[in-house]
């Protein structure tokens, strides 16, 4: 049955509109761009191109929903029952988003129907239950005086997404905010704004208020810097590169509007000696390899100890080399297709500078075959060795599935090659020492790290960067709360006699 209708979605040619104030419409321009799917090269979609004067018309219906409409009146415990409902109708449409991120995205339908689909719902689920518990508190000052503070919302949020988890990078942003009671307005990226048009429909299905949540698909100079700099939006949030999260701040700057930075990493992945060998190389494999490693926490930079090193590289390399790489659609396949042409050239020059520089290639490096190299972009699981750490295949992300292979002496050494970055996202140790589990993790410069893991998330937990990774959190709760709500504070005056400052 699955398969049926994977077949007959393969074939989807739709079009796409802007989704704003509870209606699908076209761009004012009248303007479309085409999505590929990045496994064939086929057109699968056109979809309405947003710009500034979309954005402005988004921005009027969030700020009208906001201060007027029936999202600003509601009780926060039928704001959490929407968010609820959102969060059943994506299981209810679960194998058409699965099929839509997988032929928009090149993303495994395996990862899509247990990670990207299942995550989305679970983080509405989760944020259903927030509404009714973000409080303030009352603060003891004096006799005289009652204190007390507000969490209240920013207003309009603009939201800006990348693209290497569609509907789940859409999911994060958009729950938690409208559980803390913005209005949104939602600018998924270029290369795959499906999913993200659908949850704005979904929204409306499940009786989120028009101008609640909007979506303007477009291209980030026009649709994205548009809503960076419209003065009626209070609070920004952005995913994707730090290159263009330093570029939101500037502008976001000149109207001093605060902005949540969720940037990109080049994650250390630390094995000592006494690891769990096996372990240690599944968790490495799935660190750098999953999603064809685009993943923002990626553990890209390999340090392992040198008394193991060269038993571990041979054995990591053995089984990296039987990890299939194919058509995304297919159940078994564990590693698809790369986003984009423009994605698949960068991948291939850091290629080429890491064999400029003098690291040796171990592994991969190219596209698989010839045949896959002519219907999709494809690129080989890739491993480096004799990479130092400060080479430019070490220091800069790549965001594909290429990794720096670092040996290390000890303790300091390693933890000195770890934080010599510019990144700050996540990192990994791998060890049976107790001790040094907790004390290597206090000392690395990470958001997140992970002991004898890699690549967990929950929406429970809080995300996010230190250095140019970025700043303030997503997911976890009370972190993601203050990153969608700013504190009031009240004064109430309860002395008897005024204050005869005058006299
Ligand atoms: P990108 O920075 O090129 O684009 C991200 C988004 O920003 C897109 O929607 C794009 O249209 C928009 N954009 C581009 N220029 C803009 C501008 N001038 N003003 C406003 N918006 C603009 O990144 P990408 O290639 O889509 O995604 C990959 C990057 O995202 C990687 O660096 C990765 O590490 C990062 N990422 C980070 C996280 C995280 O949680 N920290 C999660 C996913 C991805």
């Amino acid at each position: 049955m699955k398969r049926r209708n994977i077949m007959k979605r393969r074939n989807i040619m739709k079009r796409y509109q802007l989704f704003i104030d509870g209606k699908s419409q076209d761009a004012v321009s009248g303007k479309v761009f085409a999505v590929t799917n990045p496994a064939t090269g086929e057109v699968i979609a056109e979809v309405s191109e947003g710009d500034k004067e979309d954005v402005d018309i988004a921005v009027q219906a969030a700020r009208r929903a906001y201060e007027d409409g029936p999202w600003s009146r509601m009780t926060t415990t039928e704001r959490g029952k929407l968010l609820r409902k959102v969060a059943d109708i994506i299981r209810q449409q679960e194998e058409e988003l699965a099929c839509l991120d997988t032929l928009d995205c090149g993303k495994p339908i395996t990862d899509t129907r247990t990670v990207d689909v299942p995550g989305a719902a679970d983080f509405f689920e989760y944020w259903a239950g927030m509404p009714d518990k973000i409080n303030g508190h009352t603060i003891p000052i004096s006799q005289d005086f009652f204190n007390y503070t507000r969490r209240e919302p920013w207003g309009v949020v603009g939201q800006i997404t990348a693209w290497n988890f569609p509907l789940l990078n859409a999911a994060i942003k958009v729950a938690p905010a409208l559980a803390c009671g913005n209005a949104t307005i939602l600018k998924p990226a270029e290369q795959t704004p499906l999913s993200a048009i659908r949850l704005g429909q979904i929204c409306r299905q499940a009786g989120i208020p028009d101008g609640a949540m909007n979506v303007v698909p477009g291209y980030g100079p026009t649709a994205g810097e548009a809503l960076v700099r419209h003065r009626d939006v209070d609070k920004i949030s952005f995913t994707g590169s730090s290159a263009v999260g330093k570029r939101i701040m500037a502008v976001a700057s000149e109207m001093v509007k605060p902005v949540t930075l969720e940037l990109g990493g080049k994650s250390p992945n630390i094995v000592f000696a006494d690891a769990d060998f096996e372990a240690a190389i599944y968790g490495s494999l799935w660190g750098i390899f999953l999603n064809q490693g685009q993943v923002c926490c990626a553990s890209s930079r390999l340090f392992v100890h040198e008394s193991i090193y060269d038993n571990f590289v041979a054995q990591l390399i053995d089984k990296a080399r039987r990890i299939k790489v194919g058509d995304p659609m297919q159940e078994d396949t564990k590693i698809g297709a790369v986003v984009s042409e423009e994605q698949l050239e960068r991948i291939k020059s850091y290629v080429d500078a890491g064999k400029q520089e003098g690291a040796t290639l171990a592994l991969g490096g190219g596209c698989p075959s010839d045949e896959c190299l002519r219907k999709g972009n494809f690129f080989s699981p890739t491993a480096f060795v004799d990479v130092h750490n400060r080479m430019k295949i070490a220091q800069e992300e790549i965001f594909g599935p290429v990794l720096s292979i670092i040996p290390f002496t000890d303790e300091d050494d390693v933890v000195r090659q770890a934080n010599d970055v510019a990144y700050g996202l996540a990192a990994a140790v791998w060890t049976r020492d107790l001790r040094r589990a907790h004390t290597v993790a206090a000392k690395l410069k990470a958001g997140t790290v992970w002991i004898n893991v890699t690549n967990q998330f929950s929406w429970a937990a809080p995300f996010g960067g230190y250095k140019e990774s970025g700043f303030g959190r997503e997911m976890g709760g009370w972190a993601t709360v203050e990153s969608y709500t700013h504190v009031k504070d009240v004064w109430v005056n309860l002395a008897s006699e005024p204050n005869k400052w005058a006299d």
